[in-house]
């Protein structure tokens, strides 16, 4: 036992003195602990980083951590699908494949961020989400493209995989919270806000001057408020990277975890 005590207090005194000595702080509930009872606290604490570390931020980082799965409504049928597999299917079925790189990443960040969103604020009553392009945004596994893309398959798949896993775990934040990044086709010079169009003032979803639009064959197309996906093929074909053509359509944002 006297034994036990002796080995605890030269833990005690490795634990704590040695990073004192050295400039470090001693973190006050630990020191408190290590008062009263040694040894348990003792452990745990070696355990962690040194006070001379960075200090970690008390808010837990917004970035879904790997495996993280949403449950999508797919025909009806509530679906639980891993967040990549859903960014894979997603930005294929919203954004043409031979679109820039840099479009595609502003793409699967904004959906990413989308998904998000939609935890707190679920979009429907059994799923975060629907895979009905006309309520929530398009989906379907990226496999099943093959039809479509043909010999384009390997090359469009691998564009997409590299916009999903280059961008793994960034977000799109206002006020520290994941945004209700929602995004169009192509519009007529400007993107409408959130207010005009909705009737809501949302402070990040502002009209915004989009005028490489125009180029658009088509005319306008979607609701105009936030991402024109169009636009953001213009911005990375001019050379922004897609945290700046995020930060063109999403008023006063930031972008975490790139
Ligand atoms: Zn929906």
């Amino acid at each position: 036992m006297k034994r036990t005590l002796a080995v605890s207090f030269a833990l005690y005194l490795a634990v704590f003195l040695v990073p004192l000595l050295a400039g470090g702080k001693l973190p006050a509930p630990v020191e408190t602990a290590a008062e009263t009872t040694p040894s348990p606290a003792a452990v745990p604490f070696a355990e962690k980083p040194a006070p001379s570390s960075p200090p970690v931020s008390p808010s837990p980082s917004p970035a879904p951590p790997p495996g993280y799965t949403i449950t999508v409504l797919v025909e009806g049928t509530p679906e639980e699908i891993s967040l990549r597999g859903f960014l894979l299917g997603a930005v294929a079925a919203e954004m043409p494949a031979l679109y820039p790189e840099e479009a595609l990443k502003a793409q699967t960040v904004a959906i990413r961020t989308f998904a998000l969103y939609a935890q707190s604020r679920p979009y429907h009553e059994n799923a975060r989400l629907c895979a009905d392009w006309e309520c929530c945004l398009a989906f379907s596994p990226l496999e099943g493209r093959e039809a479509d893309w043909g010999e384009q398959y390997e090359e469009y798949a691998r564009k997409i995989e590299a916009a999903v896993d280059e961008t793994a775990g960034v977000v799109i934040l206002y006020e520290g919270e994941p945004i209700e990044a929602v995004f169009f086709a192509a519009t007529d010079g400007r993107t409408r806000s959130a207010a005009e169009v909705w009737g809501g003032e949302v402070p990040y979803l502002q009209s915004v001057g989009s005028d490489f639009d125009l180029e658009f064959a088509n005319g306008p197309r979607g609701h105009g408020v936030g991402m024109s996906q169009f636009g953001a093929r213009q911005l990375a074909l001019r050379g922004l990277g897609y945290e700046e053509i995020l930060k063109w359509y999403y008023t006063g944002v930031e972008i975490t975890g790139a």
